[in-house]
């Protein structure tokens, strides 16, 4: 997660256990429009009983998958979300769209929504590329190979509203075809979270995927080791982190194990640094 960064530097930053693998949240995001309608910002891995138990064991899986009953708390049921928009199609970030065993039936998990994700990222995760098997498992891309073409919305250009409020912004980066999502408009966003609840209307939010997956990866090294282009995502912080904390946005982390945001403010030192951050919840 750290890439460059040697680990006595980065072990006083997030404590691994005996296994070198340190706490990661998959945290998503449940958006919804004027209209009503429901979508997901990136779905996570999905349900850890979909995965090998090798597998799981390398990846620290926990035996629950938290995004259903999260759902349900809300009331909100897996047929209500009309759409999903990603990031990219790593199986941590799509995985939870659904499953396909070798010898049993397709699950989709959100049988009535359109995907909303990169034109290019559509094309490194479904050309079955040797070199990217594991990156991009078949059991989790099937599902979405197997969507009528209706329900795959491909973007083109490098920034597209796609949705009233929300856009999506290629970085580049982590993969070819990674964006980060930008929401809100400027105007009358809700935010149903304790610790932005009395923010201003006008807040926007940007989730910034795996190009700054966690509040410590504000300086430009911190990168994951498998960006695909290291260099753009170093890019990436340096036009968007001024902006963020220029503007106010607030930068949402897609694997920060304690938090789910922060604010951002410069620091002469260090570049970038945590204004105010936001804790996880646990309805995340
Ligand atoms: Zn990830």
């Amino acid at each position: 997660m750290f890439g460059l960064v040697p680990k006595m530097i980065w072990e006083q930053l997030l404590a691994p256990d005996e296994n070198n693998c340190i706490a990661q949240n998959l945290n998503t995001l449940l958006i919804e429009l004027r209209d009503g309608r429901k979508g997901i910002l990136d779905v996570g891995w999905g349900n850890p009983d979909w995965f090998p138990s090798r597998e799981r064991e390398f990846r620290c899986m926990e035996s629950e998958w938290s995004l259903p009953a999260s759902l349900q708390a809300l009331q909100v049921s897996t047929e209500e979300i009309e759409f999903v928009v990603l990031t990219h199609l790593h199986h941590d970030h799509a995985g939870g769209l659904g499953f396909c065993p070798e010898d049993g039936e397709m699950l989709v998990t959100f049988p009535n929504a359109t995907i909303f994700v990169h034109a290019a990222e559509w094309d490194l995760a479904t050309q079955g590329d040797p070199l990217l098997f594991k990156a991009y498992p078949e059991v989790s891309i099937a599902p979405l190979r197997a969507l009528p073409p209706e329900r795959i919305f491909l973007v083109d250009d490098d920034v597209t509203t796609i949705l009233p409020g929300i856009a999506l912004i290629r970085s580049g980066g982590h993969t070819d075809g990674h964006c980060t999502i930008l929401i809100g408009d400027g105007e009358s966003l809700q935010i149903e979270h304790p610790d932005l609840r009395d923010d201003p209307a006008s807040l926007r939010i940007l989730y910034a995927g795996d190009v700054c997956p966690t509040s410590h990866h504000l300086r430009l090294v911190y990168q994951l080791s498998y960006d695909t282009h290291p260099m753009d995502s170093r890019r990436w912080k340096r036009e968007w982190l001024p902006r963020i904390a220029h503007d106010g946005l607030f930068l949402m982390f897609d694997h920060d194990p304690d938090l789910y945001g922060a604010f951002l403010r410069k620091d002469d030192r260090r570049g970038f640094m945590v204004e105010r951050s936001v804790p996880a919840t646990s309805q995340a």
